[in-house]
Parts: structure tokens; sequence; C-alpha cells
């Protein structure tokens, strides 16, 4: 028994397995766990490359959390880990525990990969049938997530997606390249990467097509562009061999995405660091997925220009009704504006009985003013008279229009006569203190206003002609009695 050989006992089994022997730093990687990763040519180098990582957070498992310590502490563990290697990069899920020979104690993973549709390698338990049906099962609640999607969640939905597939397929990097209006530049617009993996995206952005002809042509003209190992990639494609071994990438599939007839861009990933022969459905599931994430953007597109388009209707519609219903010199509200504010304050005092207030505002010796300082000073100080009235409208109901010429009209709703009076003595005052210089004006040296100012009770009888007549008259009186006065009739 003491000739027992843990080694050569892991040799001999059929499944992978990846030990440690404690307190020593030697590793060691049986055929089966060789064959897995790819790496029966170089096992140490192999042993030496690999790194673990937590395959949901992307954390590297290092120190205590590492398999072989986590295992050396508590005995048994199984974690669902990615392992990224020399050759291949697998997602697996590890079991250990600790192993004791007569001579020498071992800590023992098996590893098995995790992947239902592991790309680079043929799952003896899996049918094609299997893998299909997983595959629509993936289709379809990546559609589902997708259908509705807001603004905000799309671009986060599309790497989602992204990741979704790309855990399903096993390989390390999947994304989404949008070509330009001309088609001569690309933008990554979209990535997501395996745990340990680099991502590239912020630095393929605006690539020129002419940086990579081979490519170029081969997507632009068969839509597929499938290379199963870097190394045998023809002369002509020097330039893209050069950029893939920069990424590390080994083995790459890029599918052509059409959009109404046009060609959007298109959807790839990469396996780094070892070659794979991709078969048809790899093909047709990446096409499928590129669809589907390409017509969510437009979509989206689609919905962001109808939402700017009924913004800017909405905009010019209240530009429009604002016209329709303000002075064009003054800004206030015009007779339009004054005429339906009057018959629905009415209305709405009627149903509650109340009262409403109504002043005719008329400047003083307007024609003479006109004919002092010109027509243009006069629009300038019926501007100001409107402001100064508008600024003593302080209820939200209340409402200062420009009646016609240099006559002005407030509503006041739910206002009896003694606080109709105030406003009315506020705009006097407000148009006093605008201090405009009237020297010749036979009532004072500066510009007044006359204010007739009628209330009633809101009733059935009352219309909105009779106010303006009686607030008319009122203002008449005003005037008669020497302007720069308020009369109320009540
Ligand atoms: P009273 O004190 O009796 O109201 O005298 P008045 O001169 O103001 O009255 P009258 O109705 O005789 O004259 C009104 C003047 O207002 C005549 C008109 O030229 C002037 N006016 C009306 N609309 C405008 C306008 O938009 N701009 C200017 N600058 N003047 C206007
Ligand atoms: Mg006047
Ligand atoms: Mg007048």
């Amino acid at each position: 028994m003491s000739d027992f050989d843990p080694k050569q006992f892991f040799h001999q089994m059929p499944v992978s397995l990846l030990c440690k022997q404690l307190d020593k730093d030697e590793t060691y990687a049986n055929p089966a766990c060789l064959a897995l990763f790819s790496a029966s040519q170089a096992p140490d180098e192999f042993l030496q490359s690999i790194d673990f990582f937590d395959a949901l957070t992307h954390i590297p498992l290092a120190g205590a959390s590492h398999p072989f310590y986590a295992c050396d502490s508590e005995n048994v563990v199984t974690l669902y880990v990615r392992v990224k290697s020399k050759t291949r990069n697998i997602s697996c899920t590890v079991e250990g525990k600790r192993f004791s020979s007569p001579n020498s104690q071992w800590v023992v993973l098996h590893v098995s990969s995790a992947q239902e549709n592991d790309v680079t390698e043929l799952q003896p338990g899996s049918s094609p049938l299997a893998n299909h049906l997983a595959f629509s099962h993936l289709l379809s609640s990546i559609s589902s997530q997708l259908i509705n999607v807001s603004t905000e969640n799309l671009d986060y939905l599309i790497e989602k997606s992204l990741g979704a597939f790309g855990d399903f397929c096993g390989v390390d990097r999947c994304y989404l390249f949008k070509f330009s209006k001309d088609k001569s530049a690309m933008d990554n617009t979209h990535e997501w990467v395996a745990a340990g993996i680099e991502p590239y995206k912020d630095e393929l952005q605006n690539v020129s097509l002419a940086d990579l002809p081979y490519f170029e042509k081969i997507i632009k003209q068969e839509y597929v562009f499938k290379v199963d190992d870097v190394e045998t990639l023809p002369e002509a494609a020097i330039l893209e061999k050069e950029e893939f071994e920069r990424e590390g990438i080994q083995s790459v599939l890029c599918v052509a995405v059409h959009l109404n007839d046009d060609l959007f861009g298109f959807v790839g990933c990469d396996i780094v660091g070892s070659a794979y022969t991709w078969r048809e459905h790899d093909i047709r599931y990446l096409k499928l997925i590129g669809e589907i994430l390409s017509n969510s953007l437009e979509s989206v597109a689609n919905r962001l220009s109808l939402q700017k388009v009924t913004r800017a209707l909405e905009k010019a519609n209240k530009k429009l009704a604002y016209l329709a219903n303000s002075d064009g010199l003054t800004g206030i509200a015009n007779r339009r504006q004054f005429d339906d504010s009057l018959e629905k304050s009415i209305q709405r005092g009627m149903r509650e009985r109340k009262p409403i207030s109504l002043l005719m505002v008329d400047v003083d010796h307007f024609k003479l003013f006109n004919d002092t300082f010109g027509h243009a000073v006069g629009d300038e100080a019926i501007q100001r008279v409107a402001k100064a009235l508008d600024a003593c409208c302080k209820r939200s109901d209340d409402l200062a229009a420009r009646y016609g010429g240099e006559e002005f009209a407030v509503i006041l709703p739910d206002t009896g006569c003694s606080q109709a009076k105030l406003v009315a003595e506020q705009i006097m005052q407000a148009v006093e203190d605008l201090n405009i210089s009237f020297e010749n004006s036979p009532t004072k040296g500066r510009l007044t206003v006359s204010i007739g100012i009628i209330s009633e009770t809101c009733t059935q009888s009352l219309s909105s002609n009779a106010l303006v007549t009686m607030a008319d008259k009122a203002l008449y009186k005003a005037k008669e009695n020497g302007r720069n006065q308020v009369v109320c009739k009540s």
C-alpha cells in the first residue's frame, strides 16, 4: 500500500480532476481535465495559467476564497466558477474534497463544465433538441424583457441579454456593433465579457472599416464572418489578425444584422485563448439574438423621435393658443380671451351665487399724449401700463386684458365692491409709480388712468354684456368727474 501513488490514481480517473498536494506548491491536472481545457500539449503552462473567478460576481477567487484553500479549510466545497486558463475559459461547477493517501494529503477538485450549450465542447449528455429548447427558452425570456423596455433600461438590458447568451454558449465576449450611416465606420455599442476577460468597448468607437478591409468585405457581402482559428487567417487578413491578437482572440464569429432591409451592424462573440469550430446553429442563434437587439434599439429610437415630435407639436400648440389669446403689443390677455374668461367667470360664480367685479381702465388724455410724444412713445406707455395692471391681478382667477386701444379691463371673480375698490386704488398707484412724464396733461403732470367698477352677484340674469356696459358707465362717470379717479357702481 505504501507504493500507492495518488497521481497515478488521479490519472486513471475518467472525470476531470485538478489536484493540489497540501503543504506543497505542486498542482496536478489529470488527462480528462487537460482535455477539457484543450491543454494536453502543455500541462505545466496550463497549471501555471489558471485563475478562478466567481462566475456570478466576476470577483477573482484568490487567497482564502481560492477553491484549493476553501476546500482545505472546509473539507468539502461546491462552487460555481469561471476558470480562465491560457487555453480555454470555462464556467464550471467545482466540487472539492480533501483526499488522504498514506504518504500525502491532497485537495482534489472535480471540475465540470457548467454550460448547457458549451460551444467548445459537445456535451455527451445534451442532445441537439435539448439545446434548441434551452435556446428557445432563452430567446423568449430576452424578447419578453425587451419588448416594452424603457429608454433608460435599454442599454442595461441589451448587455444583460448579451451576457445571458454569452453564458449560455460559454464564450468569452459578446457584443453588438452598429455601422455609421454611410457604413464606413462602426461603434461597439454594447459588450458583455466573462469573468477575467478584458473589455474593449470603450476603445472600439468610431472604428474605420477601411482599417479592417478583409472583415469589411466579408461581413458586407457574405454577412457571416467566421474564424475558427485566428492562426489560419489568410494573408489578406493581416490587419484583422493583428487586431485579434492584440485582444487575445483566437476564435471569432460575427453575424450581420439587418434592420428594415438595411445593414444595421453585426453581433459577435469571441473565444480568447483557444480555437473552436463554429457550428451552423451557433450562427443561427447569434443571428436571432442580433435581430432582437437591433429591433429593440430601433423601436426605442422610433419611440424617442415620436416623443420629440409630440413635444414640439405640444409646444407649437401652446404657442398658437398663446398667440390667439394674447395681445400683440402688451402680451397680456386680448379681447378674445377677455370675452371667454368673463363668460366662464360668471358661470362659475352663478353656482355659488358669488359676486364678481369688473374694472374698465382707460388712460387719460391719451390722444394728447400721442400728439405730444409720438406714437412710438405712446406704444411704450401702453406696454408699461399693461404690465403694471397685470401685476395688480394677484389671484390665479383674476385677469387683466387689453380691451382695445388705450382701454383695459380687469376681471375679479369672487370679489365684492370694497375689495374691487382696493384693487383699483392699487392700479392707480401702480400707474402713478410708473412716473410717465406728461407735462401738458390737463389732469396731472404725469400719465394717469380712470377706472370704472361694477360689482354684481352672479345670477342667471347677469350677462357679460350688461357687466361691460355698467362698468363703462362708471368709467364715463370717472372721466366726467375729472379723470384720475375710481368710480364704483354697485
Ligand atoms: P380720455 O381721457 O377721454 O380717454 O381721452 P383720450 O384722448 O384718451 O381718448 P380718445 O378716445 O379721444 O383717444 C384715445 C387715443 O388712444 C387715440 C388713439 O390714437 C390712442 N391709441 C389707441 N390705441 C393706441 C395704440 O395702440 N398705440 C398708441 N400709441 N396710441 C393708441
Ligand atoms: Mg383715454
Ligand atoms: Mg379710450
